[in-house]
């Protein structure tokens, strides 16, 4: 089956469960490619939860519904709902999967990481709020514990997956 999983790597410090702070709403920018023909775009789609699209021809729907200019084939992408998983700070500097999809013509290669995350104090919980990943690291003050909370050194990848 066409699952496939976004998995991320990061270097954490003094935050954890790092994850979208409104895995409904937030905006997954993925660079796609078609995998009937192998025509890559080089722009970046954003793709959102609770929004659906129309599958032209069917009754079902897709978070992104594309078709292909090169061989003119309908591919769609859909997001596996709860599938959303926070990074986990015990598996820091390894790669973990975040989200799942089912695709179907059509797979993500690249992932940007953008804007609307949020993490928490691995031993207070503290929540930090608007983390800002648009450089792809980030970095912050903690003052109750007087160190530095950082984010850096992503990778991503996709990983073909059971459902
Ligand atoms: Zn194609």
């Amino acid at each position: 089956m066409p699952f496939l999983t976004l998995d991320v790597k990061w270097n954490l410090v003094n935050i954890d469960k790092l994850t979208p702070a409104e895995p409904d709403s937030f905006r997954w920018h993925f660079k796609v490619k078609c995998t009937n023909c192998g025509e890559t775009k080089d722009s970046w789609h954003y793709i959102i939860m609770n929004e659906q699209m129309e599958v032209p021809g069917s009754r079902g729907s897709a978070h992104l519904v594309e078709k292909c200019k090169l061989c003119q084939r309908v591919n769609t992408l859909t997001l596996l709902d709860d599938s959303v998983k926070p990074y986990s700070i015990e598996k820091n500097e390894q790669f973990q999967p975040i989200l799942k999809m089912d695709c179907r013509g059509i797979e993500p290669f690249d992932f940007d990481p953008r804007t609307g995350w949020r993490g928490e104090g691995p031993e207070s919980g503290a929540p930090f709020e608007d983390i800002d990943l648009n450089e792809k690291e980030w970095s912050d003050y903690d003052e109750k514990i007087q160190e530095a909370v950082e984010i850096n050194s992503f990778e991503c990848r996709f990983s073909h997956a059971r459902a």
